[in-house]
């Protein structure tokens, strides 16, 4: 183990997320004002709330894609960006945040293929350029991940000739070609044509049963009262309530989840 993971102050070990009082602003703009909430490992946590309450920002920190302004966020452990030593923090060396992002697998709403690449190729990217794993090897290991999404057949289809259904199956496959410890999906159905939908969620279902810790912020209802242990709803850039799905669904305390839910029920 580094020295720097030793000066760390250690944290609780079940959670995989913990993002304690996490605050985000862009410029003068308070985007994420304090956000404070645990995923324990294998857990599935869904992310609700209105457009632009800082949804997409919060993943995107946890990525660290973002920096976070204030506040502690750890992801298995480890400060997110960051290393502490005798009270203060110090940025990471890009590479050891580079080492950071490579554990955690993002899904994004529109898949982000790579346009002139077969379904194989762009799950063989990664793991060949950055893991530096080998071609055949790598090749053996996305034949199977297309297998797992439903498409073994379509290995050396490039996305154009895919429906999107398909090509975000791909982008699924292709994050778990990195071994993630942690999946983040960003409204991955949103960009969908409706009967497209259930394919994906199905692919996040059985990711959930096998027990990945995934943080997915959808409009999905219905995906988050079965799959989700935990179910967050976000306005303003704060958490307004959280806790078990079906009963935060049945019975939400807050005017504010109350009227966001009205909406989209
Ligand atoms: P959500 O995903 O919940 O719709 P976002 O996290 O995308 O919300 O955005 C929250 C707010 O942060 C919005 O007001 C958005 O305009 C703003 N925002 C997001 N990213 C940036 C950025 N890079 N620079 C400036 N403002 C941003
Ligand atoms: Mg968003």
């Amino acid at each position: 183990m580094s020295s720097a993971a030793t000066d760390s102050a250690p944290i609780a070990g079940e959670s995989m997320i913990s993002a304690q009082q996490v605050c985000k602003n862009f410029g003068a703009l308070q985007v994420l004002k304090g956000i404070s909430l645990e995923v324990s490992r294998g857990e599935v946590m869904c992310l609700i709330g209105p457009s632009g309450s800082g949804k997409s920002t919060f993943l995107r920190c946890i990525n660290h894609l973002e920096q976070v302004n204030a506040g502690r966020l750890y992801v298995d452990g480890e400060l997110v960006g960051y290393r502490e030593k005798g009270g203060r923090l110090y940025e990471l060396h890009p590479r050891e945040a580079a080492r950071q992002r490579r554990d955690i697998g993002m899904v994004f709403q529109h898949f982000n293929l790579f346009p002139h690449r077969t379904a194989l190729e762009n799950v063989i990217e990664a793991p060949t350029q950055v893991k530096k794993i080998r071609k055949a090897e790598a090749v053996t290991r996305a034949e199977e991940l297309l297998d797992r999404v439903g498409l073994a057949d379509k290995a050396g289809s490039y996305p154009a000739q895919l429906s999107g259904g398909q090509q975000q199956r791909v982008a699924i496959a292709r994050a778990l070609a990195m071994d993630p410890k942690l999946m983040l999906f960003d409204e991955p159905t949103s960009a969908l044509d409706p009967e497209l939908v259930g394919e994906v969620l199905g692919v996040m279902r059985e990711l959930a049963a096998s027990g990945m810790t995934m943080v997915v912020v959808t409009h999905e209802m219905g995906f988050a009262r079965e799959v989700a242990d935990q179910l967050v709803f976000m306005d303003g850039g704060v958490v307004v309530e959280s806790g078990e799905p079906r009963g935060l669904l049945s019975d939400p305390q807050h005017e504010r989840t109350k009227a966001f839910l009205s909406r989209i029920l």
